[in-house]
């Protein structure tokens, strides 16, 4: 194979891209990684960095642009890491998705490619594929003038580069923080330098419910208060549909956002919000999906691939805040919740019972300790039937499920698995040990709840085999 080394300069057809959105050649078999370069671009690119089987290479000429190549809506868009792939049209990414996850099923999980592409429904994209984000949490600091500056981290960097209106997050973002800074220059409260430890203001998170139109602004500070924060607090209410504004203490050296104290300035220490009728509350240190109109869709196919009736025993493993749980539970006899973060099951029991789900119960642990100890117990006691729910829901996080869990999903042989899943390199793992234990894959559909960025969600039903199913009945 040729040498490569750092300076040589390449002409390269991009064939596909990473998980972090860089455009991935081939120059004679060896891999050449190149950041803002597209599948479908030609480029020229300069090696930085050259491996043996591999090298990373910047970006210098677009020779021929890829089909799907768009102009990109932000001016920020290639120093900040949020949209990597805003240059690429909204349906190439779509497309880019769905096959992404395609292949993973086939290459990872060992699936036929007839089997795969007889599952797979039209992946599920955004009608409105900007200002989807209700969440946004904004570093604040100071520009070489002394003045207030609030915007993102340039990427891999702590360099704040400052802008108030990023285009995934709520118009509302521009006013809130313009009437911060400003309020912050005219009283001199500095904001947090990282380097020294000193000044003040650390983080701006602002949170808007959808449904709602309810508005929280939390500042995160580094100390216990500042002067003239009340009338900060006043003028902020003024804003239309402002309803909580809160201070969080965060007085460590840590990239950490949020402090774990909260003090009230104005308005209430919740807002609420709702998703598919159910409502929640929202504190500022709650989780919370931050695409709504993307999460009822995603949570309602796991519903319709559920089949649910009314009469069933659902379990919804990983369950967070019990979103899952929640939208399950007015179709089902009962649904248990299991989450590893106890802070979580409180709100979920909270969201359980402000909507009046009194058929669900939540445990804290995790899922394949929780699970595997519910149906030894179960055995023991020769509980039949809770030996044998009708639904099992998973939504790991990106490592996927324990093999513990796994195999215990197995042993109870539900009617129907339903794998909600954020990786799909992890979700074909997975599937592969379902499978191999019998169950069949019948449906795959991917929700884009992140445009811009490399991340979809799948979720995917699996049924047992008809043999088994008798051996049951
Ligand atoms: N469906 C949830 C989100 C799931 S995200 C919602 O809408 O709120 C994955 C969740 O799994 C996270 O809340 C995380 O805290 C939890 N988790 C991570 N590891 C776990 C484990 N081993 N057992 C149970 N829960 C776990």
């Amino acid at each position: 194979m040729k040498e490569y080394k750092k300076d040589d300069l390449l002409t390269v057809s991009i064939t596909d891209m990473d998980a972090e959105g860089q455009g991935i050649g081939k120059d004679d078999g060896y891999t050449i990684f190149v950041k803002d370069a597209l599948v479908g671009d030609e480029v020229k690119v300069k090696i930085m960095k050259a491996k043996k089987n591999f090298a990373f290479a910047r970006l210098e000429e677009v020779v021929t642009p890829s089909p799907y190549r768009v102009a990109p809506v932000c001016e920020h868009h290639r120093r900040c890491g949020g949209c990597q792939v805003q240059c690429l049209s909204y349906r190439a990414q779509l497309d880019f998705k769905q096959n992404k996850v395609r292949n993973n099923l086939i290459r990872i999980g060992g699936l036929e490619a007839e089997k795969v592409d007889a599952c797979m429904e039209p992946i599920i994209g955004m009608e409105e594929p900007f200002h989807y984000r209700n969440k946004a949490q904004f570093p604040v600091g100071t520009d070489k003038e002394g003045n207030p500056v609030a915007g993102f981290y340039a990427q891999r960097t702590h360099a704040i580069i400052p802008n108030t209106d990023c285009v995934l997050g709520v118009s509302e973002n521009k006013e809130i923080l313009e009437l911060i800074l400003s309020y912050m220059k005219e009283t001199g409260i500095p904001a947090y330098d990282e380097t020294s430890g000193k000044g003040v203001v650390r983080h701006i998170l602002i949170r808007k419910g959808f449904a709602s139109g309810e508005l929280m602004v939390c500042l995160v500070i580094n100390r216990d208060s500042f002067k003239g924060e009340d009338e900060l607090a006043k003028r902020l209410m003024k804003i239309p549909g402002m309803a909580s504004v809160t201070v969080s203490i965060n007085k460590e050296r840590t990239n950490v956002i949020m402090g774990t104290q909260i003090r009230l300035l104005a308005g209430k220490p919740t807002i609420t919000d709702t998703l598919g009728g159910i409502s929640f509350e929202i504190s500022p240190l709650s989780f919370y999906q931050v695409n709504p109109v993307q999460t009822v869709k995603l949570y309602g196919k796991a519903v319709e691939y559920a089949g649910l009736t009314g009469k069933e025993s659902v379990w919804d493993l990983y369950c967070g805040i019990g979103t899952i749980s929640l939208f399950m539970a007015g179709n089902a006899g009962k649904v248990y919740g299991v989450e590893i973060i106890p802070e979580a099951i409180e709100d979920a029991r909270r969201n359980a019972e402000r909507n009046g789900f009194a058929n669900t119960e939540f445990f804290v642990g995790k899922a394949e300790e929780v699970l595997p100890e519910f149906y030894e117990n179960a055995a023991a006691q020769g509980k039949e039937d809770m030996l044998h729910p009708d639904v099992i829901v998973v939504d790991p996080p990106r490592k996927g499920c324990d093999e513990a869990c796994l195999d215990t999903m197995l042993k109870m042989q539900p009617e129907r698995i339903v794998y909600v899943s954020c990786d799909s390199a992890t979700l074909a793992r997975d599937l592969k040990v379902l499978c191999g234990g019998g169950y069949e894959l019948k449906k795959v559909c991917c929700v884009d709840m992140f445009g811009h960025t490399m991340h979809v969600e799948t979720v995917c039903l699996l049924v047992p085999p008809l043999r088994q199913k008798c051996l049951f009945q």
